[in-house]
């Protein structure tokens, strides 16, 4: 005999809310706002409110949301087969590592269900190559100020900001941090201990920094001196972003290990390490692993996007709005005096303020912009790479708006200066 049925109890939007408040763990703080569901540009509320989504889920839908590509994917992929385990092939693994080789000059790929975890296997894979070349003292850890990489323990250790590590201390030994493009420091550090050192092109959370080509070089020149490994963190500023594929791809010399994920699988979870064969080679089976990474939908969602990435040429779209998007906020920076610098390439932009963006965020989004704010000040854009110049206009309209009628917070002294270094837009062209 069945059991009665329940009646289905209705999910609303406001009960939705109240759960999250009183069963989910008290790490997000989130407005009192349910996004039901997406299209192209545009999120939409309980209400259905529009909001033009200029954060992208924070850089990883890179197709908007529901596009139809992808959408046709996942339909035909969650008929098929979801899940095999990495005991198995499957028909998509192969083909994605193999683009993802072409689009980096990396040889070969592991797939992982996250950015921080992919990091991890970037750290494992340095330390190991280390061990089985030089033996067990060449350990170290290099990361820059300002940098983010992950929550898991070993992403965390290379990650600067205090307020992430230290309660969780003690964290992986042997991390050391560099400052931000300051070559005499890196080399003061960089000796034969070093087993890998960390770089985000551009710094995401850190406030959209560029590494600067100079610090670059001499990176890749003491990771060959030292028989170390340069590791780009492309997680967030990589796929496209920047206008390239990856942003080291206008600075002198490949990295070593390539870590990849946010907008990889259309916002599916889905990361992954690409490292050159010296590297690569260091693993055989049994050493690394994961129950889920690479699946075989999460991998067919990945190969749709990097096609429809190259099939649009989308990475001259991310150029084209790109500059039209900095010129707009060069504009603003140009009549509203508490914007101190408009920086970053192609749709990783920021715009640094002498004042907290906290609140600028808020009012954007009332009227209807998705923007964030990161190091407190820095008003950050990670907008779809599918953006038209019309929604540029609307967003640049929006934002205008906020600066002007946003009651200006009170300037704190103690922050202001942050320690990102001012990077003039001029100079990363
Ligand atoms: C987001 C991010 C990570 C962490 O990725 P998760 O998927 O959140 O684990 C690491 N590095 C950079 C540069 C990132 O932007």
């Amino acid at each position: 005999m069945k059991p009665a049925a329940k009646p289905a109890r209705k999910i609303t939007a406001a009960g939705a809310v109240r759960d999250e408040a009183r069963f989910l763990m008290n790490t997000y703080k989130r407005p009192p706002v349910v996004f039901e569901r997406g299209r192209g540009c545009y999120l939409y509320d309980q209400r259905g409110r529009a909001y033009l989504d200029f954060l992208g889920g924070l850089a990883v839908n890179a197709l908007g949301y529901a596009h139809p590509r992808l959408v046709r994917v996942i339909r035909r992929e969650a008929a098929r087969v979801v899940h095999v385990s990495n005991l198995f092939h499957n028909p998509y693994q192969g083909p994605l590592a193999r683009k993802l080789a072409e689009w980096s000059g990396m040889d070969r790929v592991f797939f992982t269900n996250s950015g921080t975890e992919a990091i991890e296997g970037a750290l494992k894979l340095s330390r190991l190559a280390a061990h089985q070349k030089f033996g067990g003292m060449k350990t170290k850890f290099l990361a820059l100020e300002n940098s983010f990489h992950g929550r898991t323990f070993g992403a965390l250790s290379i990650t600067h900001a205090a307020k992430y590590r230290d309660p969780f201390a003690p964290l992986v030994p042997g991390a050391e941090f560099v400052r931000f493009n300051d070559v005499a420091d890196l080399e003061a550090k960089f000796d034969g201990s070093v087993c890998a050192m960390v770089i985000e092109p551009i710094q995401g959370e850190g406030g959209v920094n560029t590494i600067s080509p100079a610090f670059w070089q001499k990176a890749r020149e003491l990771a060959t001196r030292q028989g170390a490994a340069l590791i780009a963190d492309e997680i967030q500023c990589g796929l496209g972003r920047s206008g390239r594929a990856f942003v080291y791809q206008r600075l002198a010399g490949l990295p070593d290990i390539v870590v990849v994920a946010k907008p990889l699988a259309g916002g599916l979870p889905l990361g992954a390490f690409l490292a050159r064969e010296e590297f690569a080679s260091a693993f055989s089976p049994g050493l690394h692993g994961t129950t889920f990474g690479g699946g075989p939908l999460v991998c067919a969602v990945a190969l749709e996007f990097l096609r429809t990435v190259e099939e649009k040429g989308l990475l001259e779209n991310v150029r084209a709005r790109g500059a039209q998007l900095r010129d707009g906020l060069l504009r603003l920076a140009a009549k509203f005096d508490f914007i101190r610098e408009v920086r970053g390439e192609g749709l990783i932009l920021g715009m640094e303020l002498s004042v907290e963006g906290g609140p600028y965020v808020a009012e954007a989004m009332r009227r209807g912009l998705l923007i964030n704010c990161t190091q407190d000040r820095v008003l950050r854009f990670l907008p779809p790479f599918i953006l038209d110049a019309r929604r540029v206009e609307q967003g640049l309209r929006i934002l205008e708006t906020v600066l002007a009628k946003t009651a200006r917070p009170q300037q704190d002294p103690a922050s202001a200066s942050i320690e990102a270094p001012a990077m003039a837009l001029a100079a990363v062209r």
